[in-house]
């Protein structure tokens, strides 16, 4: 048996990862794919495998480490809650809970408190869980989803997830649910009638790969809801938290659900559900639970993140470095075109050959991922430096400029 304390020393030496690997190989379900690489410590945008190798981390473990790896406000309040409290049933209340549920009507939503509601969750899909649910409470059932979403694995959020290799194998799922396609605003209103229940999408479509739809689209979507007495839901699972150089992907838009996770709480599992106005109130009393939501240590692992968000101006940082790596990444040997938003960006490459670029910047120590087989999705915490930002591209021109052209 292994001591508790070997597993959280940084340095394994050389063999570890290999001998790692098969362990896990054995004893986990197979439903990622074998392990690339088995990762032992991190700090800032950097993390260390068991051979001792160091990585610069663009992608954030999925745009999830904000703030980059242990960093230390977030330590810091995450120890001293957990040694003052850490954890009491939803039949009870804490400080922190109530403290980032205040913070996020108020900074992320930009709302009044008293104007909007909150329901914690654990992860995204569990906060488009508890959205779908709210739904169901107007009185009707149908749903509008988008072409090339992706909500998250749970049968609800599988229900408004596109990709038919996610959803198909598990069949029947919810039902009610009409797609149509991303950014189309004709379409979009066509399919929306009196019993349409909600809109649910993404302000960019990230597993798709870093898809933007066309200006004026969110807001279409707001005005069309609107006319019909539908909800709009937007799902910021993935674009919220200063992702895109604001709180919101979406802003200025007023969605009546939106849903919040990866960026909260810098890896410690948070989701949320935020609710404008009534319906906030779509949910009652024993109609939805959660032993783990709202727990005061994932609540404060977010009460730090939004603190140093703002203590540090990450949004500006976000802004200025996500613009930078696009500035320098268009133009590289074959880069059609760069999207996204501030540190939220797809590499929109020339051919297939996405997989094979990730493959080759791993091997030179740097972490990004192929949400398509010609888009490279880069997604590195906000707080990213300028040159970390160049050192990064400097990798990356090399390896493009390595590889043939194909015909
Ligand atoms: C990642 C993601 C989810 C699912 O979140 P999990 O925490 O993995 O459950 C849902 N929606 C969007 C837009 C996402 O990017």
């Amino acid at each position: 048996m292994t001591h508790l304390r070997e597993l959280t020393q940084a340095h394994h030496g050389t063999g570890a990862q290999a001998e790692l690997a098969s362990r896990y190989q054995q004893v986990m379900m197979n439903t990622f794919g074998g392990p690339q690489r088995v990762f032992v410590r991190g700090e800032g945008v950097h993390v260390w495998d068991a051979d001792g190798n160091r990585y610069q981390d663009m992608l954030s473990g999925l745009a999830v480490t904000a703030l980059g790896h242990a960093h230390p406000a977030v330590l810091s309040a995450i120890t001293s809650q957990l040694s003052t409290l850490g954890h009491v049933s939803n039949f009870f209340a804490t400080p922190a809970q109530v403290a980032l549920a205040e913070r996020l009507v108020t900074t992320v939503l930009g709302a009044e408190l008293g104007t909007a509601k909150v329901f914690f969750a654990n992860s995204g899909t569990e906060a488009n869980e508890a959205a779908f649910k709210a739904t169901r409470r107007t009185g009707r059932t149908r749903i509008i989803a988008m072409e090339g979403s992706f909500h998250g694995r749970t049968a609800a959020a599988l229900a408004i997830t596109h990709n038919p290799k996610y959803r198909e194998p598990f069949e029947p799922l919810p039902g009610d649910v009409t797609f149509v396609p991303y950014g189309d605003v004709d379409a979009l209103r066509a399919a929306v009638d009196e019993t349409t229940a909600a809109v649910v999408l993404e302000p960019i479509q990230g597993e798709n790969g870093i898809v933007v739809p066309p200006a004026g689209y969110l807001q279409a979507a707001r005005d069309i809801t609107r006319e019909h007495g539908a909800l709009l839901w937007l799902d910021e699972v993935q674009t919220g938290m200063g992702r895109t150089g604001e709180w919101l992907g979406a802003r200025d838009i007023d969605a009546d659900l939106v849903t919040l996770a990866k960026g909260l709480g810098n890896g410690f599992p948070i989701g949320a559900l935020l609710a404008r106005g009534a319906a906030g109130d779509l949910l009652q009393p024993g109609q939805h639970g959660t032993t783990f939501g709202g727990n005061p240590v994932a609540a404060i692992a977010g009460l730090a993140v939004m603190a140093v968000i703002e203590r540090d101006g990450l949004l500006g940082n976000v802004q200025r470095v996500g613009d930078l790596l696009a500035e320098k990444i268009t133009g590289l040997p074959h880069v059609d075109h760069v999207r996204g938003a501030g540190l939220l960006r797809g590499v929109v490459l020339d051919s297939d050959i996405a997989a094979q670029v990730v493959a080759q910047l791993l091997e030179r120590g740097f972490i990004a991922n192929a949400p398509r087989p010609s888009v490279i999705r880069v997604a590195p915490p906000l707080i990213l430096t300028p040159e970390q930002a160049l050192v990064f591209v400097d990798a990356l021109a090399e390896v493009l400029a390595g590889i043939e052209r194909a015909e």
